[in-house]
């Protein structure tokens, strides 16, 4: 038997946080001018902060250390402990933080089935202070949807959000881990989701690729609030203006060529024929072949391609920096041979 041309360096496709930082971002932080953060004296944290504010058209935004401190900071400003949120079943805030919003907040959530949510059945779902019931005090919406693969909620949709919990005094949040992948793909400014919104949390660390941190973007009165949590929960850092340098790398190189990120993702579900992506998640619903996840995996990764095994019948392969045309060629051949498509 011939030996099989294993490739030397394995595709990884298993998530976009998994991008190192280029020479240049390194370079960038490297020369990163500091200070201590948690006096308000870092001068590049400042400046991302005040950078990615206005992007969104906010007041104020605060950096902190992950996606997840700033989805637990959010919905703390937005949902008083017992008071309850709304999102779907498979959003990350109920799915991926290890019930923090229930330990850290207080916060009871009610989930809608799984994926993007539309406003007749959230409208269904608020409930008001009552008799055994504590009031509906904020909905979130995750943009764009991970384990809807990446899915992008339409304007239309967070519009008639915004105007139902406008209506009801409620608060609107956004887990806006990849709010940019849904800005680029959808050519809707960054600004127009921040006015639909109250509180973001946006991530600096998936498909832009710095290293760390991510923001939580608002009114200046929550984002002192916001101080506070983050510093109560571990998350004041001192001379952090090292990682936001490399933020402002990634928003000034790495927000328009997520383009690219989506059209590899394109090209690789043309070639499984799981029909159209929105942005750089491939999910891949395994049933009815010779497959469950973990099988696919471990096979694909034989063939030198690292995927995500996100159900027991469905992986997911995701596209980032470090995965070029070659890359994700070579990645969707090997996977639709295994596939036999
Ligand atoms: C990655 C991610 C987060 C935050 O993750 P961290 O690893 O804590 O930075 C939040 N929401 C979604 C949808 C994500 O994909």
């Amino acid at each position: 038997m011939l030996p099989s041309l294993v490739p030397m360096t394995p595709v990884d496709l298993r998530s976009d946080t998994l991008t190192r930082p280029t020479e240049a971002m390194r370079a960038a932080m490297a020369s990163a001018e500091v200070g201590d953060d948690v006096y308000g004296e870092d001068p590049s944290v400042n400046a991302l902060e005040e950078q990615v504010a206005e992007l969104f058209g906010h007041e104020a935004a605060v950096f902190v250390p992950s996606g997840t401190m700033g989805n637990q900071i959010c919905l703390r400003l937005v949902v008083a402990p017992a008071e309850e949120l709304v999102c779907d079943a498979d959003a990350h805030v109920v799915t991926y933080e290890h019930g923090g919003a229930a330990q850290h907040g207080g916060i009871q959530s009610r989930t809608v089935p799984g994926g993007p949510m539309d406003v007749e059945t959230v409208a269904s779902m608020v409930r008001p202070a009552g008799w055994g019931t504590v009031a509906t005090s904020a909905v979130s919406v995750e943009q764009t949807h991970n384990r809807g693969g990446g899915a992008v909620q339409p304007m239309e949709v967070l519009q008639g959000l915004r105007r139902l919990t406008a209506t009801h005094g409620m608060a609107l949040h956004c887990d806006g881990a990849r709010i940019w992948n849904a800005s680029v793909a959808s050519a809707t400014p960054l600004e127009a989701y921040g006015a639909v919104f109250d509180t973001l949390s946006v991530c600096l660390s998936k498909g832009l690729g710095a290293p760390v941190g991510s923001l939580v973007v608002t009114d200046s009165a929550r984002a002192a609030e916001a101080r506070v949590l983050r510093k109560r929960l571990g998350g004041g850092l001192r001379q952090a203006g090292v990682l936001a340098a490399a933020g402002s790398y990634a928003l000034r190189h790495h927000l328009d060529r997520l383009a690219e990120d989506h059209r590899r993702a394109g090209l690789i579900a043309d070639a499984l024929g799981v029909g159209p992506v929105d942005t750089n998640i491939v999910p891949v619903d395994l049933t009815g072949t010779a497959f469950d996840g973990p099988s696919l995996a471990a096979a694909a990764r034989e063939q030198g391609v690292l995927l995500s095994v996100v159900g027991p019948q469905r992986v997911r392969l995701v596209t980032h920096l470090d995965v070029d045309d070659d890359g994700a060629r070579r990645a969707a051949g090997v996977v639709a041979r295994l596939l036999e498509r």
